[in-house]
């Protein structure tokens, strides 16, 4: 597992600087976990969310998308096992107080033995952790957390608590008085949104199984050990479609869309190779298959997407703790069911991660006789949170009215951005770093020929183009096929 600190903590320095993500409320020196989106990022992740959405509700013409609410009530959490088994196992180091989970722990270790060579004995390790976290054998994992000696970074010694599980969610009161019967969750997933809402759809939608229902939402999780940036946060993103089918239908369901996500990966322009499947060994308390899309961070592969077999786990809790049906009558074969689930779960923050990741690069483009660098993200136009630039050359001579014009005749299409101050040099690295495809320039030749100089990102080529083109040359690049 090859891990690039430097370049991780690259990019998070380069999101602060260029308007991508700020830590929360940074005035008052942040908020653990918690990130705020900038004028860049919020593009970025709004063009990311809309190619998802699109993809599920437009090219799939059995997926509908709903908004749910972030609070429900209070019984849907005990239904869907979240109140009894949303926790992690986490252990204490007890001179230091710090409490880890007690995987990140063990990973964190077989990490190590692989940087310094021994890659055997840190599968054995991950493999030895699979099967104690399968068996929720706790003392098993206590037991190898000190077979293997590992130690808390910060007291250094190897005293630890015993292995205990906490629970993720997020409580807070409904109303005035913080009685109990008041309490309610923050939603940890939106999945639950979707279950509760699964006949609404069905009936006013005439939806006929198989079919989908996508959502895309908050959830919060009071994750313990929260760090490596928006990967892991305390309030983030989810995109998430459950897709109901005949029940002993779940097999080919699943390897479909493990397939068909693993399809829409690809299309975001990223290599292959990048990307890998990791099956569970532990399975959820809901599941029956399920595996995780994983991508190659400079943190090394991570989990970007969970592909789930969920079964008929939710709708039939539902059913048993709402005392309504949710069963489905199957007009072809005129029968009554509770429909199977095949649910495909994506973290929209982890996305926002993986595409940058992907397109951060940083050139050095010194000749003989000059030192120059510049950082480019390498964003597909689409995603892109800008997609044109447009700069006069000059602030006068009639130059910026004519980049007006161009502004104006574009900018009811896709973002454009308009400036005028600094070198055209200084402004193309400007470009580069927030990761605008194509720049346009007017100078004084512009004026005698209508035509202006566009300039490509990823290659700094440059041709030139009659003003009348732009719009067509600029759109034509911006169709992500899936
Ligand atoms: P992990 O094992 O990394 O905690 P998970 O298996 O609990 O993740 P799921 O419950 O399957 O995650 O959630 C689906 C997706 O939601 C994940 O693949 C991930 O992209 C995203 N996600 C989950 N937790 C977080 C978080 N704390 N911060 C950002 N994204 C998250």
């Amino acid at each position: 597992m090859a891990t690039d600190s430097n370049r991780f903590q690259a990019i998070i320095s380069h999101c602060k600087e260029y308007g991508f993500i700020f830590p929360s409320s940074e005035i008052y020196d942040g908020l653990s976990a918690v990130y705020d989106y900038g004028q860049w990022g919020t593009e970025l992740k709004r063009n990311i969310r809309d190619h998802w959405w699109r993809s599920m509700t437009q090219f799939h013409e059995n997926i509908v998308g709903i908004d749910a609410a972030i609070f429900m009530h209070p019984t849907t959490w005990k239904a869907s096992g979240h109140v009894d088994n949303f926790s992690d196992p986490m252990i204490d180091n007890k001179d230091s107080k710090k409490r880890y989970r007690v995987d990140h722990l063990l990973e964190a270790h077989a990490d190590e033995l692989e940087k310094q060579g021994d890659a055997a004995g840190a599968k054995a390790v991950i493999a030895r952790m699979d099967e104690l976290l399968a068996a929720s054998d706790y003392d098993g994992l206590k037991k190898l957390i000190e077979t293997l000696d590992i130690k808390c970074a910060i007291s250094g010694t190897n005293n630890w608590t015993d292995v205990r599980q906490f629970n993720l969610m997020f409580s807070t009161q409904l109303g005035s008085v913080s009685e109990e019967a008041n309490e309610i969750y923050l939603r940890p997933e939106t999945a639950q949104g979707i279950f509760v809402n699964f006949l609404n759809v069905q009936k006013t939608g005439r939806m006929k199984i198989p079919f989908g229902i996508a959502q895309v939402g908050k959830a919060f999780r009071n994750e313990i050990v929260a760090r490596q940036f928006i990967f892991r946060m305390r309030e983030f993103e989810q995109m998430e479609m459950q897709f109901f089918i005949r029940p002993g239908t779940q097999k080919e369901w699943y390897e479909f869309w493990k397939e068909e996500r693993m399809k829409w990966h690809r299309s975001l322009g990223i290599p292959a190779e990048k990307f890998k499947f990791h099956d569970h060994v532990k399975l959820a308390h809901y599941a029956d298959a399920a595996c995780d899309i994983e991508y190659e961070f400079p943190i090394g592969f991570k989990e970007v997407e969970g592909i789930h077999s969920r079964t008929d786990f939710d709708l039939r809790n539902h059913q048993e703790y709402s005392k309504k049906k949710m069963t489905y009558h199957d007009p072809e074969l005129n029968q009554s069911y509770i429909p199977y689930v095949i649910e495909t779960s994506i973290g929209l923050d982890r996305t926002v991660m993986m595409l940058l990741s992907e397109a951060y690069t940083e050139e050095d483009l010194s000749t003989a006789d000059k030192k120059d660098s510049r950082s480019v993200l390498k964003f597909p136009a689409a995603l892109a949170p800008i997609k044109l630039a447009v700069l006069p050359l000059t602030k006068k001579d009639g130059l910026p009215e004519i980049g007006k014009d161009i502004m104006n005749t574009c900018k009811g299409y896709f973002k454009c951005f308009y400036e005028e101050k600094d070198t055209i040099g200084k402004r193309y690295r400007r470009m580069d770093a927030i990761g605008t495809p194509f720049c346009v320039t007017v100078d004084h030749q512009t004026k005698d020929d209508g035509t202006v100089t566009i300039r490509y990102r990823d290659s700094m080529e440059q041709e030139r183009i009659a003003i009348s083109e732009i719009k067509n040359a600029v759109e034509s690049k911006l169709k992500l096929t899936y």
